[in-house]
């Protein structure tokens, strides 16, 4: 492979070009588009190995836009995508490139849309045509899609096209275009099919291969929350409330269903959060992803299919709810994130039964993903005081106060007992009421939330706990260092075990005994056993009949009894 030319200007491209890359603020060629773009301008075949958000929609855009003749309004390229939506977005990419190229145009085409409007923008004329298979096998039949002048064809994400069922009509679609053009095919994986496929319709590509570890990944900071103790909706939103740079958000599950349920109950915290999934009609979906664009909302609840290939720069996290089924799911989910040069996020919820699947995918793409320890509620209650006096120091400087502070006057004066502070002091009172200020106003189902069905079932344990407790053993003890304030911190602020639940923590020399309600679910208890204290995992397990009558007895009596103290901070 060639060596990493350092600008766009070394490759060869045009001044018109050039300029439009430097207005969208692409400083360096990306590894791809350096191997690409001199190999595509020079009119060979390629095959292009590279995992998704490499930057391949401008590898071969670029190229294809240099060489097409703008006088003549017929279509010269043709690329196909997997999806509607990557469709477009690889339509909005040209259009982006070519904005110094007067007299352009573009037309993405997609099952789903009315034929009659493809037609009116096929008839216009189009130098450059984007489609999904079907659609332009259609439009091929129907005679609506000249394709006799074309020069260029690129199967853009062909593993996807693949998987998707779609690799006969790509066959079918090489079988219907001049022979005389150059073909690119792009694929993050190579499977059999895909390289008959490339061995049958490519000329002598070129070969290029991008290694995976160049790829997006390491623009994104990966993190896994080991699902424990609290509910996956509380733990979203506890996240959701206090991480740094949270700009917009992507949040995958398994289901269409839990694509709706989602964002409702997002929405009812106060969220601006929609749904995206595939029952919901295309302009619905186009206007879903424009809102997330500008900012209209901030969260967007979607399933695999339906957010596949969005580029939207402001989505700085990419949360995954449900963990996905394989690893590919993965690497396309969280490519939604970290784009145009910015650092991304992505977080996944991993359920015991599950850690294997996420070693998987950090053995798959060769980068370890970190734990995350769930803000405690403490660090909740410190960001929302932070945000609190931030938005009051606002005020004052922009706002005209003087009505109301005539009327803060005029209550020092009436109520002789109350001073200005105190005042102040209320109305913050009042203020905090529907968002708490402080860490134990804050439960853990939130406020606005009215019916019991999202409560899960470990949090109906430790909430609703009035009966009887029993001991359990936790692998901490005195010599490491623990204070029970420790211990009732993990339990409480991160596994979201309600206070009154915990009963008395014993602690002994290199273990320690606590109380906790009998009849945990085996499902909490495993949650709960991957807890850490002084970066000692618990390994909670309920103390053995045996054990209990004698050992703890006497344990207790001779052992020191601390009494529970009160919650505390236990931010590590
Ligand atoms: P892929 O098709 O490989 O998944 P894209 O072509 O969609 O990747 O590009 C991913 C993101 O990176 C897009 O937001 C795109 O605008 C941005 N991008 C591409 N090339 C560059 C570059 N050279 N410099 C900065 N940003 C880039
Ligand atoms: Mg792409």
């Amino acid at each position: 492979m060639m060596s990493s030319p350092s600008s766009f200007a070394d490759l060869g491209l045009s001044p018109e070009l050039l300029a439009a890359l430097s207005d969208l603020g692409y400083e360096t060629p990306s590894p791809i588009q350096a191997a690409c773009i001199p190999r595509l301008l020079s009119g060979c075949d390629l095959l292009g190995m590279a995992q998704t958000g490499t930057g391949k929609t401008a590898a071969f855009a670029l190229p294809i836009l240099q060489r097409i003749d703008i006088r003549k309004r017929l279509p010269q390229a043709l690329i196909l995508a997997p999806t509607r939506e990557l469709a477009i977005q690889v339509a909005e990419s040209c259009q982006s490139y070519a904005r110094h190229l007067p007299g352009f145009h573009v037309a993405p085409i997609y099952g789903g849309q009315s034929m009659g409007l493809q037609l009116k923008q096929l008839g216009r004329g189009v130098h450059v045509v984007i489609g999904t298979p079907g659609r332009v096998m259609d439009h091929i039949e129907r005679k609506s899609l000249d394709l006799s002048n074309l020069t260029t064809l690129v199967l853009d994400e062909a593993d996807e096209m693949l998987r998707m069922g779609f690799i006969d009509d790509v066959e079918w679609i090489l079988q219907h275009v001049p022979a005389t053009r150059q073909t690119a095919l792009f694929s993050a994986t190579m499977p059999e099919p895909i390289r008959r496929v490339a061995q049958r319709y490519l000329n002598d590509p070129e070969e290029v291969k991008i290694k995976s570890t160049t790829a997006t990944v390491t623009a994104i900071r990966q993190r896994y929350w080991q699902v424990s103790g609290l509910h996956k909706l509380d733990a979203l939103t506890r996240i959701l409330e206090v991480e740094d740079n949270l700009d917009a958000a992507i949040i995958f599950v398994r289901t269409k269903t839990a694509t709706a349920e989602l964002a409702e109950k997002l929405e009812a915290r106060g969220y601006g959060a929609a749904a995206l999934n595939g029952d919901m009609n295309q302009v619905l979906r186009e206007r879903t992803i424009d809102q997330l664009k500008n900012g209209g909302i901030d969260i967007v609840v979607a399933t695999d299919v339906a957010a596949r290939g969005i580029d939207v720069p402001r989505i700085s996290h990419v949360i995954n709810y449900d963990i996905p089924n394989d690893t590919e799911a993965y690497v396309h989910r969280i490519g939604r994130t970290g784009r145009a040069g910015r650092q991304g996020n992505a977080i996944l919820f991993v359920a015991p039964r599950e850690i294997r699947t996420l070693r998987a995918i950090e053995r798959a793409t060769r980068q370890p993903i970190e734990p995350l320890v769930l803000p405690s509620k403490q660090a909740v209650a410190d960001r929302r005081v932070a945000q609190f006096k931030e938005q009051i120091m606002q005020v004052i400087e922009s706002e005209d106060l003087d009505f109301f502070a005539e009327i803060v006057d005029e209550l020092a004066e009436e109520s002789s007992e109350s001073d200005a502070r105190e005042i102040a002091a209320a109305l913050a009172f009042l203020v905090q009421q529907e968002r708490p200020l402080r860490a134990d106003g804050l439960s853990d189902v939130a406020p606005r939330e009215s019916g019991g069905a999202s409560r899960g079932r470990h949090q109906e344990e430790a909430r609703d706990y009035r009966g009887a407790l029993q001991p359990y053993r936790i692998d901490v003890g005195r010599v490491h260092g623990v204070a029970p304030g420790d211990i009732v911190g993990a339990l409480a602020n991160e596994a979201g075990i309600n206070n009154r639940a915990i009963g008395r923590i014993t602690l002994l020399d290199d273990y320690s005994i606590v109380e906790l309600p009998t009849g945990l679910s085996k499902e909490t208890l495993n949650a709960l056993s991957f807890l850490r204290v002084r970066q000692r995992p618990l390994k909670l397990t309920p103390l053995a009949q045996r054990e209990r009558q004698s050992k703890y007895e006497q344990d207790r009596r001779g052992g020191s009894n601390d009494k529970k103290p009160r919650k505390r901070k236990t931010e590590k």
